[in-house]
């Protein structure tokens, strides 16, 4: 069962054996669609439709069809999936090309009435490639706060490439601090998680502790239990990507909901890149498979989150449903629904406020 939540706003309810609500009229689907949500993992370049990849390679000179970029889309495994990843971003060469892809972004969150979010830029992918990470940046700032009139609140999390090593990371965390002033609220960590040790990481997180930004990290996607501790012990991060790999270890997982360090779930994601299929050992498990209601049950604290949207054919939305194929209550859900602004990178105040409002809103449906 769920433990003590650390955050007052969020004892509103304190675990699913009391959440009953005969009232709403609303279908699960409906009403999960009407809250007002967060969405706490969500790659920037995720988010790029086919469409939108034929538009940008247009722009560059590059011929190409919406088939042929669907046809990008489509792998088995979490290599493949990076590889697909390096060819999507390889048509981002301009910060209109970065402005663009924000919007977009915008456009769908807001349609599903997602009000916060935070974004991975993959900064150490722009590094690498030499590209000009204040000019890139600015164009997604400055198209982010355009969104903030249509109700959307952003900010980013500079996300290094693991493989590329702790150099390479410092780099990205030394442009995280500088741009801090532009909406950066963490640091993170993503790529091939079984690359490199966490431990070798230990100064980078330390710097950006020292800046007052926020460490993320992936951790538990493929990886095992270890993995997850790794992050927790030498790096002190303060919200985990996946995470699932904890699963295999009923300790970690109870020391996770006491200590309530958030896991950022993302059940399609975790299908489509084959890392459900990995910790659960098992070719051809199903998103029913998925840990995601045992975690819940167990009293970590979950977000649900769409991770690369576009690449995995998801949404915020698609992600709720699953969750209700997955046997959690709508009730549950909505709890979940609370944890992503419990959970945000924010301002104990900006917290707050977001939660009266998703609260306000529940209330309102009859939730
Ligand atoms: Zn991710």
């Amino acid at each position: 069962m769920p433990g003590a939540r650390s955050f007052p706003e969020d004892d509103w309810r304190r675990g699913p054996h009391v959440l009953h609500n005969p009232m709403t009229a609303l279908n699960p689907h409906a009403a999960l669609r009407a809250l007002p949500k967060a969405e706490l993992h969500l790659h920037l370049e995720g988010t790029i439709e086919p469409a939108t990849v034929v538009e940008l390679a247009a722009s560059h000179g590059v011929k190409l069809t919406e088939r042929e970029a669907l046809a990008r889309y489509s792998y088995t495994d979490f290599r493949g999936f990076l590889d697909a990843f390096k060819w999507v971003t390889s048509f981002l060469r301009e910060p209109a090309d970065f402005a663009l892809i924000t919007r977009r972004m915008s456009e769908k969150l807001i349609s599903q009435n997602v009000v916060y979010a935070e974004v991975f830029v993959a900064v150490g992918i722009l590094l690498y490639r030499r590209q000009d990470v204040d000019a890139m940046f600015r164009a997604i700032s400055d198209a982010g706060d355009e969104a903030r009139k249509n109700g959307l609140h952003l900010r980013w999390i500079f996300d290094a490439t693991r493989q590329f090593g702790p150099d390479a990371a410092m780099e990205v965390a030394r442009w995280a601090a500088r741009l801090k002033d532009h909406g950066v609220v963490a640091f993170g960590i993503g790529g091939e998680e079984l690359s490199i040790p966490a431990s070798a990481f230990r100064a980078v997180y330390e710097d950006v502790a020292a800046q007052g930004l926020h460490r993320h990290i992936h951790a538990g996607e493929v990886g095992g239990p270890q993995s997850v501790r790794d992050a927790i012990n030498f790096l002190e991060v303060e919200r985990i990507g996946h995470g699932i790999g904890v699963m295999h270890d009923p300790a970690l997982m109870d020391s996770l909901a006491a200590s309530q360090i958030p896991l950022e779930v993302c059940p399609s994601s975790n299908l489509f890149t084959g890392a459900l299929a990995r910790q659960r050992k098992n070719p051809s498990a199903r998103i029913e498979d998925h840990p995601l209601r045992e975690l819940y049950r167990r009293g970590l604290m979950i977000s649900l989150g769409s991770d690369d949207p576009a690449m995995f054919h998801t949404s915020l939305d698609a992600e709720y449903d699953a969750g209700l194929r997955m046997g959690l209550t709508l009730n549950e859900l909505v709890h979940i629904a609370a944890w992503g602004f419990v959970a945000a990178f924010l301002p104990s105040e900006e917290k707050a406020a977001l939660l009266r409002a998703f609260h306000s809103k529940r209330e309102a449906l009859g939730l």
